[in-house]
């Protein structure tokens, strides 16, 4: 049997896209369909959905040959952990492991970007965007895909990588475990004083974590954990009664708060499928998650 694609991934978030210009670069023929349109170029200010790439992950992608925004990478080459009571702490040194640092901090836009300018370049890539599955269906030796754009795909493996409300784990009818933690994170994206450097720090409080991710210059993205009650009610604050907020909360090394730049809370739930594969499906990135 002749299939469209060796491999279609559904979903080119930054798991699927990585994952696509790695199989791409190996010359094995990938279709990628996206929901959405092809990312833009990450510009202006930074956006709030930041991630961590360690170094393992950082080889995975420069390996498929994409080339990251250097100018809005932040690397890190120490992580400290605290208790807030003083209890403890603990501080890890990307040199005493003998690495230059643990990775970096990138805009999750900006990574998905330069995966899709790599995955144009590569002949074996073919980008199905706007497009969405309806249905999919295990063969012998395919599966089919049916997408609302009228096409049918088929493909010797089917990989979800759709994000947490993966269309296609529910498609294959994989159910999930969840338990809500009534607790909400607020990402505040910031810019300060002091320059935040290349460390990476988490303070653990009675109420849950508070954590800086150092961007780059005098930028940082915080989180903040909390109730749900607490977490609204910050919301509502105006920049300036957040910012007293923050700077009477957070330890004191993240220094006077310049401007609050952008921020948004979160659901804290844990979810996990029942199954991370299927019959000529697999699930990957946020979509077992
Ligand atoms: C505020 C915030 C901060 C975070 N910080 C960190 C961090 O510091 N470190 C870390 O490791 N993780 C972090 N995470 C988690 C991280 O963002 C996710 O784990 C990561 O984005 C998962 O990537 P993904 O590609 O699997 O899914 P997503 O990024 O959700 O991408 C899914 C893709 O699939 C597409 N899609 C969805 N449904 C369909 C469909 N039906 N058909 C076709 N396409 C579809 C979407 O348009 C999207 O492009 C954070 C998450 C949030 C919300």
């Amino acid at each position: 049997m002749q299939w469209d694609h060796e491999i279609i991934i559904v979903g080119g978030g930054m798991v699927g896209a990585a994952l696509a210009a790695r199989l791409g670069q190996a010359g094995i023929s990938v279709g990628l369909v996206e929901r959405g349109s092809a990312p833009k170029p990450a510009s202006g200010d930074y956006d709030l959905r930041i991630s961590s790439l360690n170094a393992r992950s950082l080889a995975f992608v420069k390996a498929s040959g994409a080339i990251l925004p250097g100018e809005r990478c932040c690397p890190f080459r120490h992580i400290d952990v605290a208790n807030q009571d003083g209890t403890g702490h603990s501080v890890f040194s990307a040199e005493e492991s003998g690495m230059n640092d643990f990775g970096i901090f990138i805009e999750n836009r900006a990574l998905q970007y330069a995966l899709w300018q790599r995955l144009e370049e590569l002949p074996s890539v073919t980008c199905y965007t706007q497009c969405a599955p309806l249905s999919t269906m295990a063969a012998t030796t395919a599966r089919m895909l049916e997408l609302d754009n009228g096409k049918t795909l088929s493909a010797r493996l089917i990989v979800g990588a759709d994000g947490a409300r993966s269309t296609l784990r529910e498609l294959a009818g994989i159910g999930v475990t969840s338990h809500d933690y009534h607790q909400r994170a607020m990402i505040i994206n910031v810019e300060t004083e002091l320059p935040q450097q290349d460390v990476s720090w988490q303070c653990f409080t009675p109420k849950g974590p508070i954590a800086m991710l150092p961007l780059p210059g005098q930028r940082a993205s915080l989180v903040w954990y909390d109730s749900n009650e607490a977490t609204k009610a910050r919301e509502q604050l105006s920049d300036n009664a957040l910012q007293h907020a923050i700077e009477t909360t957070f330890p004191q090394r993240l220094g006077k708060l310049t401007r609050i730049v952008a921020r948004a809370s979160f659901p804290i739930k844990r979810q996990h499928a029942k199954r991370y594969i299927g019959k000529r499906l697999a699930l990957i990135g946020d979509a077992p998650t």
